[in-house]
């Protein structure tokens, strides 16, 4: 089993559910005792978050370099960015660390262009929604129309991810809202959602609507053990 490296922390609510899928991913192919080979470098959100709101990407980007280079040197091989925005900054930190990097969105659009999608939604931090580094690499890579929720809507999106996913708190309003905001987007002719923000899938599910959802955290645990396991004999 290959070494994996997890940038995690952001929120370490969805990194404590990255920790758990891969491992039960590894349990499920290898059976018995057996468990992920990780490193996990947690950061302390409320500084990346600050980073964030000050546009400040320089130091954000300096600060996960170094953290990249720290799983590097502990014996990682390859790295998970257990969260989608800071994917933003992907380039510098794989530049930094040399490591092989599970790319959240090449993994969701792999298995939408494997499902036959061609048009999409995007829900996911504003930044990930508005900015183009993780829509355009759908668009490049993935032939995929990729739409995303009007502003207010959007506004809403973010505001709970931030004010609650992020905290641990799990609102029926806030999971109403997200239904509302995802039944909407299928009206408007997305064939999936994804949930492009790895605490989303924390409050809801496929139960939850009858509109097809792609969950990034759950697509990236996968990945991530398909890539640990992949020299492994079955
Ligand atoms: N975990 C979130 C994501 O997947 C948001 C937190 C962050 O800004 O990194 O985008």
């Amino acid at each position: 089993m290959k070494c994996l490296g997890i940038l995690g922390g952001m929120s370490w609510e969805s990194s404590a559910h990255y920790y758990q899928l891969i491992n039960e991913g590894v349990k499920a192919r290898l059976g018995g005792l057996h468990s992920a080979d990780l490193l996990l470098r947690s950061v302390d959100f409320a500084q990346i978050e600050r980073w964030q709101q000050q546009g400040d990407w320089d130091s954000a980007a300096a600060y996960l370099a170094d953290a990249a280079r720290l799983l590097k040197a502990g014996g990682a091989e390859g790295l998970v960015i257990a969260t989608n925005t800071m994917h933003k900054l992907a380039d510098v930190i794989v530049e930094a660390s040399g490591l092989e990097l599970i790319h959240i969105a090449d993994c969701t659009g792999a298995v939408l262009q494997a499902e036959g999608r061609k048009k999409v939604a995007l829900l996911g931090t504003a930044f990930t929604m508005e900015q183009s580094f993780y829509k355009q690499r759908l668009i490049d890579h993935y032939q995929l129309d990729v739409i995303i929720p009007d502003p207010e809507q959007r506004a809403d999106v973010h505001r709970i991810i931030y004010q609650e996913l992020c905290l641990g708190q799990l609102n029926k309003d806030s999971q109403q809202r997200y239904i509302d905001i995802i039944a909407d987007l299928a009206d408007r002719g997305a064939q999936s959602v994804i949930l492009g923000c790895t605490e989303i899938g924390l409050l809801i599910g496929p139960a939850d609507t009858s509109v097809a959802l792609i969950d990034t955290t759950l697509i990236h645990a996968q990945s991530a053990v398909t890539w640990m396991l992949a020299e492994h004999a079955n």
